[in-house]
């Protein structure tokens, strides 16, 4: 595959530096320049997936079409870019180590001692190379951790393998670091990263191609001179990385003006075989002009870290681009609600979630929005909240729950799904992945599907509305939207209040499918509903 092409994105300093939306940054410039692209994340850990850890760990867990939990930076690649990410574009060490000692125990070996390299580096680049379809240009792998970390340096010695067998023009090494400024200190430092590039270099044997600074303020030339000296990269493959202003969104167009693509381009050889990056440009504007302000609630549990609903975020912030607004989110601890903290908002929203820690005041916001007609939008466990509430105080059904929270409940309306009951296993054994679901004609949701007749959307669940209360949800005014029919079952995937100016909920996860340029008609219906509402 002569004509192929890597950039590896890897990190220094510390973590957190924003590698991923780096990664998603190059694969959006890359395909202004008219190039197809691949993006995948090497996440050093020993899980398999992302699947089993929590989010107050680890941020969300992204599920893709073909059912892999899996860190959240795929969530990204897939907003910025038009790449669909599946399964393989999520590397662990988990999988590499599985996929080995298997294959040990198979006897695949013959009789060979199994050892880091070659065998773990082998089946790296095996990894790293199948992350090239056919039509791909570019493949742009973003290495998790930070360069010097005992976990990941078996991945950089796999790409200095590569590197070595690779003509030099076909990869490109982008370094994200971090220049800090000292409190009370007039200078930025630049030793962390100099330190960084050298530890760099002692792992890959090269120096990186592309120098990636997270700084708070604008880089000098001086500064840059002296990063270039001490580095040995050139001068214009030093690239100052500011925080954004408003919006994640506005960094391609940013990056690409300090000379991010350019650098790229050069350095695999390559020569823009158009630049359009008006798309961009628009989104730029159109963030900056936003005439409205909508406030919406979201319910939740995992609160300590900021990206455990990332792709939440993320499809309010699409949909308030769409309708000329500015959506201020409301992170609302579950645990601790009061109708203080619910009544001033525009809109209320029930997220995914796992367990019955924070559950009451779950479904104290759904019925607070279900009577007082504010925008509901239930995801998931929101669906299941808004069902327990109904049965509760509309089927009078005092003791309703789900048999996640209470196994021996006299009503559980929510219920184990039939092809969970023998599973004992946890990690990658829920209903995961894309299901084709039939729409109900005359419903909200039909109309919100452009009056479509089937829905194509991801899910990561084990129960389900319990069809023995069907009959009677019916008969008390709850519209079932959307249904998927599995093993002579009917699973419900959406329901509806029947009385009310916007209330829905889902059983998938529209947040995954999002993006900037088009956002999911449930989340554009849901900010534009709370946005009339003001
Ligand atoms: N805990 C619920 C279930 O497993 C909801 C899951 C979710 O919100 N992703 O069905």
């Amino acid at each position: 595959m002569p004509d192929k092409r890597y950039v590896f994105v890897t990190g220094g300093v510390c973590s957190s530096l924003g590698k991923g939306i780096v990664a998603s940054s190059i694969g959006a410039l890359l395909e202004s320049c008219g190039y197809r692209i691949s993006l995948t994340k090497i996440d050093p850990y020993l899980n398999i997936d992302a699947g089993t850890m929590s989010p107050i760990e680890h941020g969300e867990v992204y599920v893709t079409e073909d059912g892999a939990e899996t860190d959240l930076d795929l969530g990204n690649y897939s907003r910025f870019t038009t790449f669909t990410p599946h399964a393989k574009h999520s590397i662990t060490t988990g999988q590499i180590y599985r996929s080995i000692i298997e294959r040990e125990r198979r006897g695949d070996y013959l009789g060979k001692c199994v050892q880091m390299i070659p065998h773990v580096t082998e089946e790296i680049k095996t990894r790293i190379q199948s992350t090239l379809e056919p039509d791909t240009d570019v493949a742009i792998i973003e290495v998790g951790g930070t360069v010097g970390d005992i976990e990941s340096t078996i991945f950089l010695e796999g790409i200095r393998q590569l590197l070595n067998f690779t003509p030099k023009n076909t990869i490109a090494l982008v370094h994200v670091t971090l220049i800090p400024r000292l409190p009370g200190n007039k200078e930025l430092k630049t030793k962390p990263t100099q330190h960084s590039v050298q530890k760099f270099k002692e792992i890959i044997g090269k120096h990186p191609d592309i120098l990636l600074c997270r700084l708070q303020e604008d880089m000098t030339l001086e500064l840059k001179k002296k990063l270039s000296l001490f580095t040995y990269i050139p001068q214009e493959a030093i690239i100052p990385a500011k925080n954004f202003e408003k919006s994640l969104y506005e960094l391609p167009i940013t990056y690409d003006q300090a000379g991010l693509s350019k650098a790229v381009l050069t350095k695999l050889s390559l020569t823009p075989k158009r630049k359009d990056t008006t798309q961009w440009a628009r989104l730029f504007n159109t963030i900056y002009s936003a005439k409205k302000q909508t406030n919406i609630g979201l319910v939740g549990k995992y609160l300590s870290v900021e990206s455990a609903y990332t792709s939440i975020y993320q499809a309010l912030y699409h949909a308030s681009f769409q309708h000329n607004t500015k959506v201020n989110i409301h992170l609302i601890d579950s645990e601790h609600l009061n109708n203080s903290q619910i009544h001033t908002l525009d809109g209320i929203l029930v997220p995914g979630g796992f367990g019955q820690r924070g559950t009451p005041g779950k479904i104290k916001a759904t019925q607070y929005a279900r009577e007082n007609n504010i925008p509901f939008l239930g995801i998931c466990l929101g669906l299941q909240m808004l069902v327990i509430e109904y049965a509760r105080n509309v089927l009078s059904l005092q003791q309703a729950n789900s048999t996640e929270f209470e196994p021996h409940t006299p009503h559980p309306v929510i219920d184990l799904l039939a092809s969970q009951a023998a599973i004992q296993k946890k990690g990658g054994t829920m209903r995961l992945g894309t299901y084709t679901s039939q729409i109900v004609p005359q419903t909200l949701l039909h109309k919100i599907y452009d009056q479509a007749t089937f829905l194509h959307e991801r899910h990561r669940h084990r129960y389900e509305v319990n069809n023995v209360y069907l009959e009677k949800l019916v008969k008390n005014g709850l519209i079932i939207s959307s249904i998927t029919p599995q093993n002579g079952e009917e699973l419900v995937e959406a329901v509806e209040w029947g009385n009310h100016p916007f209330g829905i909920a889902v059983q998938f996860h529209p947040e995954f499918k999002s993006t900037p340029f088009k956002p999911h008609p449930l989340f554009s219906a849901f900010v534009e509903a709370s946005t009339n509402k003001k």
